[in-house]
């Protein structure tokens, strides 16, 4: 009979269709989410890295193994998130005893939800307080932007909050939390990892370019110019300094960088100053730096610019 010989026939190629858009469904969420790599760059500490389909590095998340648990730093976007958990059961096959966030902007903190279901998630007080409520906040997408960004859902809120200091209780490896404020946002914490060796500082360097400093959420030029001159009086000749997107740089990377910072912001103030306005400094420009080149940066030279204006301003 031929109709249901037709009906078997039409049921198999819809079968091998639904496969075939279902196998390119896969590779197109692979192709949007990029990939990511893990390397080990210390002893206990591991390096995660994910790269979007532009081949840009997003944000880093480092491994601690300590016993039989991890310490996560940062949880990548909600989307990556996910990746990132799969990544961590298959390489080290531990679970997540703590989670901080270095900052609160998403793709730092974005992917708590995740990890909820079985660790701690740690962050300054300032980040717990800004992801509970709209805010404003500079966006992913350009950094002058202002953007309103949503309250998040009670699960993607850090568990625990803390102030000023704070000790992980990791007993083969030591990890201390110190907030430094109003530099990247205002609730920024570096983690002193085996009493300095490492040190993850978030997005307070950007290692290559400016900083990136979010003056809608408390940041500012002094603050993190601040941040790193306590970094530097703190760790040795040898320490490793993991950004918070991009590799790793050494001590004397950071004091060349904080140079930089030092020298730009100076000449940007003289100028504020002279009694120059945004527009005027801006369409001036900076001198080139003989020691540092910051073109190809994420953030750009006139953006730069306004962010340290606007963090000489008064606060009101
Ligand atoms: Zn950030």
């Amino acid at each position: 009979m031929k109709a249901p010989f037709f009906r078997r026939k039409f049921f198999k190629i819809s079968a091998i269709v639904i496969v075939i858009l279902g196998a390119l469904a896969v590779a197109a969420y692979d192709f949007i989410l990029g990939h990511s790599s893990n390397r080990q760059i210390a002893e206990n500490v591991h390096l995660v890295q994910f790269r979007n389909l532009f081949d840009q590095i997003g944000a880093n998340s480092i491994v601690i193994e300590a016993d039989d648990r991890l310490a996560l730093i940062d949880t990548q976007l909600p989307l990556q998130a996910r990746r990132l958990k799969n990544l961590l059961q298959a390489d080290f096959g531990k679970s997540v005893a703590y989670a901080v966030n270095t900052h609160w902007h998403p793709d730092h903190s974005g992917g708590n939800a995740s990890f909820t279901d079985g660790a701690v998630i740690i962050a300054h007080k300032n980040v717990s307080a800004v992801l509970s409520r709209p805010h404003l906040g500079i966006a992913l997408t350009g950094p002058g932007s202002r953007h309103e960004f949503k309250a998040v859902p009670a699960e993607a809120l850090p568990t625990e909050s803390y102030g000023g200091r704070r000790a992980l209780d990791q007993s083969a490896v030591n990890i201390e939390l110190v907030h430094y404020p109003n530099a990247h946002t205002d609730g920024d914490t570096v983690l002193f990892i085996n009493d300095g060796a490492v040190v993850a500082m978030g997005d307070i360097v950007w290692p290559g370019g400016f900083p990136f400093i979010d003056t809608h959420s408390g940041g500012s030029y002094q603050g993190v110019l601040a941040a790193i001159d306590d970094v530097i009086s703190r760790i040795g000749a040898d320490a490793l300094i993991v950004p918070g997107h991009g590799d790793p740089i050494n001590k004397q990377a950071l004091m060349q960088y904080r140079a930089m910072v030092e020298n730009t912001t100076a000449a940007i103030r003289s100028q504020m100053s002279a009694g120059l306005s945004l527009e005027e400094i801006q369409s001036a420009g900076l001198a080139d730096d003989k020691t540092f080149s910051w073109q190809g940066g994420f953030v750009t030279e006139p953006e730069w610019i306004r962010m340290v204006y606007e963090s000489s301003l008064p606060q009101s």
